[in-house]
């Protein structure tokens, strides 16, 4: 019976990261089969359910879309996984709790200008003298009520979250300059949120600008299905302005409008778990964890498991550095005590007794130990000739950097016209711009070696390109690089063989052996007939048979391994033995040529 597929739920948008933790394979392995179908893509780059099906089915699984439907039409539970974790309460238990809030947008848009302005408006208010640090989150309390906000802006770290199963945000603002609109990182950031269910409140910052544009972000926005509430739509779009300080308290009563039409509860009774935001080493403090707590209450002296890490809270502070005795849901607390380092990202909870706490750990590190030895190689010219003598490699691929554009364009023409018909080179990308770690993975996942041309390696480049064996070549002349291009080619061309001749022998009678055939009776007239060489079988000009092998090579009686020259033998050839006195055996080897 033939083994049914396992079937995975992929959302219409997910990171190149979130489906690698979906079917449990390492992201360079999806990143792989991405570009074997002719996808270029970084770990926390978008791709829609399409694509992801390709790598999904490519890798043994059945790709199902998961049905977003609108909750009102179908009576359906649209609620995102890790809001269950709330539904699995006793609703009576349940409690609200301050909503959650990403900030996501354009790179210069003012995400993090904005979240220090709200920082600095309301962290200290009532609080003199706090000196605030960055701990990953922060909470800030409008009209009485507290809103907390993720620190870390951008969807990259909202992603990451996502992709391991956590949800960190109720709400995102979506950032959005008045004098540049909504560009492709907005609407990859829009995908991201829909994907989570989560809501939107549209910042509309730098509305100081001169050329600010509101009315025309508000189009943009429109055309990508958020409808602005002054034009008849549901999307709270609030103008802002950083620099003169105007906006914020709107902002943030458009979240808490939001979050009110939001069922943001927790059961605070509940055991402690939810999400690891940062973790870093502190010198005279050690690790330090700041986890964002999603349910329940967090206390010093639990017992916590992060990812593959566990220890007993030794102490806890919030993002003002005043010591926190527990830390109800929603509020993030930065805590000493973890063993090792847990990963922003890693979901916590709390444990009644250190033994389960470390056998979950344990548990952990195994299977990520496994993952990590499953985790693909880079490729060195060394690996990729290796590679192409077992046929497995057809073409030389490149990653082109270089200092100025005007050197990318006379690279990549030369580097083109080496290609030729037996050997393909594909330069994946030339641009410009320091070799990056981005760089490295993509040579790792498509097995392609980087080439820099006045150009720097970065130091996490340097380091991932060395522990995945990946090559960077650099070089300061355009003639070094194409000479050396040119070597890797050649190098990488399939060997020619040549049949070598090593001896001649001449038949001079025709022994017919019954059961086995006719065995031609010679004399080596040069070099040697060797029993392990193969052999051709000239009459007159024509060749009657070639390469072919030699059966049996006897001198008298006995078998030998080779006959000189003016010596006497017996030959017999595998399917041919139709001798005739006068025709020439030539023994050949073949031998490589280039
Ligand atoms: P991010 O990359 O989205 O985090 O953007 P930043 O917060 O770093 O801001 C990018 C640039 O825009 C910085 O030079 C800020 O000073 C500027 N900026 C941010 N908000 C405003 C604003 O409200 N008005 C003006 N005029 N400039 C702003």
């Amino acid at each position: 019976m033939a083994k049914e597929k396992q079937i995975v739920e992929v959302p219409a948008y997910l990171t190149v990261r979130e489906l690698a933790n979906l079917i449990s394979a390492s992201p360079i392995e999806v990143m792989k089969q991405l570009i074997n179908n002719g996808i270029m893509a970084t770990i926390n780059q978008t791709i829609d359910f399409d694509t992801a099906a390709i790598v999904v089915e490519e890798l043994g699984f059945e790709a199902q879309p998961i049905v977003e439907e609108v909750a009102e039409d179908a009576g359906e539970d649209t609620t995102p996984q890790w809001k269950r974790l709330y539904a699995q309460e006793d609703p009576k238990s349940l409690v609200v709790r301050p909503p959650v809030v990403t900030i996501l947008g354009h790179v210069d848009h003012g995400k993090t200008t904005l979240l220090d302005t709200i920082r600095d408006a309301k962290v200290a208010e009532g609080e003199a003298g706090g000196i605030t640090q960055h701990i990953g989150a922060y909470q800030v309390v409008h009209n009485g009520r507290k809103i907390t906000f993720l620190d870390t802006p951008g969807h990259e770290a909202f992603t990451a979250m996502r992709a391991r199963g956590a949800q960190g945000a109720d709400i995102a603002v979506l950032v959005v300059a008045a004098d540049d609109g909504v560009m492709q990182t907005t609407k990859e950031a829009i995908a991201h949120a829909r994907a989570a269910h989560v809501p939107i409140v549209v910042a509309v910052t730098k509305i100081d600008k001169r050329n600010a544009n509101p009315e025309r972000v508000k189009q943009e926005l429109s055309d990508n299905e958020l409808v602005a509430d002054d034009w008849g739509g549901t999307t709270l779009v609030v103008p802002v302005s950083a620099r003169e300080k105007t906006g914020i308290e709107d902002l943030l009563e458009a979240i808490l409008l939001t979050a009110d039409e939001m069922q943001i509860v927790g059961n605070p009774n509940a055991a402690a778990s939810g999400t690891v935001l940062e973790a870093r080493m502190d010198k005279s403090r050690g690790g330090l964890a700041t986890l964002l707590v999603q349910n329940g209450t967090l206390r010093a002296g639990d017992i916590v498991v992060a990812g593959a890490s566990s220890g007993r809270i030794r102490a806890m502070f919030d993002e003002k550095g005043k010591p926190l005795k527990e830390a109800s849901p929603s509020t993030p607390a930065l805590v000493m005590g973890l063993s090792d380092l847990p990963m922003a990202g890693d979901i916590f909870t709390t444990f009644k007794s250190d033994r389960d706490a470390r056998a979950l750990v344990e548990e952990r590190k195994e299977v990520n130990s496994q993952q990590h030895a499953r985790a693909a190689r880079g490729l060195s010219m060394e690996d990729l000739f290796a590679q192409f003598e077992a046929g497995t490699v057809k073409e030389l691929r490149l990653i082109l950097k270089a200092d100025v554009q005007g050197s990318l364009e006379p690279i990549t023409n030369s580097l083109n016209e080496l290609k030729t018909e037996e050997f393909g080179l594909k330069i994946l990308y030339a641009e410009t711009g320091n070799i990056s770690e981005n760089d490295v993975n993509l040579a790792i996942a498509s097995q392609a070696i980087i080439i820099g041309f006045n150009v720097d390696v970065d130091n996490a480049a340097h380091r991932l390109a060395e522990s995945n064996g990946v090559d960077i070549r650099r070089y300061d002349t355009i003639y070094q690089v194409i000479e050396d291009v040119e070597k890797a080619l050649k190098g990488l061309l399939e060997p020619v063989y040549e049949d070598k001749v090593i001896g001649l022998a001449e038949v001079k009678k025709i022994f017919k052996i019954p059961k086995i055939g006719k065995i031609a009776g010679c004399i080596v007239r040069d070099g040697e007939a060797r029993r392990n060489a193969r052999a051709r079988v000239r009459r007159g000009t024509r060749y009657l048979v070639e390469n072919v092998a030699v059966t049996s090579l006897k001198r008298e009686t006995e078998d030998v391994r080779e006959v000189r020259a003016g010596f006497e033998c017996g030959i017999g050839l595998d399917t041919f033995d139709d001798f005739q006195s006068g025709d020439q055996i030539e023994f050949t080897v073949r031998e490589r040529v280039n």
